[in-house]
């Protein structure tokens, strides 16, 4: 029998109280790599307690020295960034040069969070009133939950986990159930860097892990990425127990093509953005718009690439694009493709029945795509998070973000021309909060605030950026009179270090 995954508590390594478990399976083999345990609510409780036993010596720690910490890990994510990148292609399948990109996107979430004294610098006026002064101070609040998809298994943690722990908080992360290995082996490099025991916790499970995370009156606040339905689910739940929350949804992402657009660059931007990772990106873009006479340029190109695309064993340096997750996900994919052709949509390329020689038992589709799509077909309506594009053609530019206005996901989207004027009326047109201008997949680096709009998105703070610090902080405003008259030493507070 494979190894079952261990929780991280306290700064050791513990085996979950339950003993049921849910298989890890290499996608493009299909042969089990390792079982993840469903976690109880006593192994939360367990967990929490260990980050609020943490927290007052944390947030003690001068923030240069938190930084330090993260300086060092920087470095040993560095130095293992190809062994994280290879284990990440044996978990996920998503071939080796986009999980080097993966690990690259990650560790430049912990470069930024390095910079958190400078981040956490508070605002202050002199004389807002005659002889007082304000000031704010961002301060830590305690305990965070994250939560975190399987698309992403590396990076998306630590879009969050860096921020929350640089800005003096301690928390209780649970990855995907599908594929925690890689971050296990990252929670064993902050380890090594010098993170304290108890300051990063990893609880693993699924439903019943969240929901007690949602519930738990001793975490503060709650991080999470997945789908829609679920992102709605933790939002309410969460903010009912009191709790800040920041939700990032599911997604379907319109790519509009005007006539003027340089068609050559346009079509690699939107093929990588449509079938790199498999379509499991929730910037991946899965509605081509052609307007006026772009349409049929761009749906040949689109067509040419996808028929050529090699599927495989993504550590295969010949393949162009690896497996889905797992079974259950192919299965769905292929029934969201069954759907389209049965609302009568044409299918002009088929990636049902796909295989790959001597890996039979791997989670296959091929790049499919549609054309003559109607906004209420379920391949327009719903997020596939597979390799699958739908086609269509529009008028206008208007016509296309009305288009994509009747889709009730706002992620991301892209414009693709050569007029300045068009990119800047998309700009301010297009509603959508990441918006890409003749860029496939419209990525906020570290710097920005990652998260989209409508049904994208629960909360108002997004991920990393300046809202991650606001996020895991809480600004403390405070305003000073100071008389004249000399202090009585005895009334002076006790300090609290
Ligand atoms: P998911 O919603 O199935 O799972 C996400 C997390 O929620 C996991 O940790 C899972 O264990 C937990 N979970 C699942 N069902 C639950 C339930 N009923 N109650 C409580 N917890 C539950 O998502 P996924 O399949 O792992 O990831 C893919 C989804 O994530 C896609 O919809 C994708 O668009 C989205 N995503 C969004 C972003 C973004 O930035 N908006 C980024 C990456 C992925």
């Amino acid at each position: 029998m494979s190894s079952v995954v261990q929780n991280y508590v306290g700064g050791g390594w513990r085996e979950a109280s339950s003993t049921e478990t849910l298989s890890i399976k290499n996608p493009a083999s299909g042969a089990e790599i390792a079982q993840v345990p469903l976690s109880t609510s006593t192994d939360v409780d367990a967990a929490v307690q260990a980050a609020r036993a943490a927290f007052p010596s944390w947030r003690a720690t001068p923030s240069p020295v938190r930084a330090r910490v993260l300086f060092r890990l920087k470095a040993l994510l560095e130095e293992h960034k190809e062994e994280l990148a290879v284990q990440l292609t044996k978990e996920h399948g998503k071939i080796l040069a986009e999980t080097r990109g993966e690990v690259q996107r990650g560790i430049e979430n912990v470069e930024h969070a390095c910079g958190v004294p400078t981040l956490m610098m508070g605002d202050t006026v002199e004389e807002i009133s005659t002889g007082i002064d304000s000031a704010s101070w961002r301060q830590p609040l305690g305990v965070f939950g994250i939560i975190t998809p399987y698309n992403f298994p590396v990076m998306i943690p630590l879009w969050f986990w860096p921020y929350a722990v640089a800005t003096g908080n301690t928390v209780v992360l649970k990855p995907s159930e599908q594929d925690p290995l890689t971050h296990q082996k990252i929670v064993a490099l902050a380890r090594e860097a010098g993170l304290p025991d108890g300051v990063l916790n990893v609880v693993h499970g699924g439903r019943e892990v969240v929901e007690t995370m949602c519930d738990h009156p001793d975490i503060v606040g709650v991080s999470f990425v997945g789908s829609s339905d679920v992102a709605k689910i933790v939002y309410t739940r969460a903010s009912a127990a009191g709790k800040r929350v920041q939700t990032l949804g599911g997604a379907k992402n319109f790519l509009i093509v005007l006539p003027d657009a340089d068609m050559d660059a346009t079509l690699d931007a939107c093929a990588s953005s449509i079938f790199g990772s498999s379509g499991q990106r929730c910037l991946a873009g899965s509605v081509v718009v052609g307007v006026g006479d772009a349409h049929h340029q761009i749906r040949e190109r689109i067509l040419d690439y996808a028929s050529s695309i090699r599927i495989g064993d993504g550590l295969d340096t010949a393949t162009q694009m690896g497996p889905v997750i797992s079974g259950a996900h192919r299965d769905k994919v292929n029934s969201f493709i069954d759907q389209g052709v049965a609302d009568g949509a044409r299918l002009s390329l088929d990636g049902r029945g796909a295989t790959v020689e001597g890996l039979e038992d791997g989670f296959w589709v091929g790049p499919t795509v549609f054309e003559d799509v109607a906004p209420d077909m379920s391949i327009v309506s719903e997020e596939i998070f597979g390799p699958v594009a739908s086609i269509n053609r529009a008028d206008s530019v208007e016509d296309a973000i009305a288009m994509m206005h009747q889709n009730r996901y706002g992620n991301a989207c892209s414009l693709f021309t050569t007029s300045g004027h068009a990119a800047r009326e998309f700009r301010y047109q297009a509603g959508i909060s990441m918006i890409g201008i003749n860029i496939g997949v419209a990525a906020p680096m570290a710097f920005f605030p990652f998260g989209g709009s409508r049904q994208s998105f629960f909360g108002d703070l997004k991920a990393a950026g300046k809202d991650g610090i606001a996020f895991y902080t809480d600004q403390r405003v405070v305003i000073s009179r100071w008389s004249a008259v000399k202090a009585d030493p005895h009334n002076l507070p006790k300090s609290s270090s």
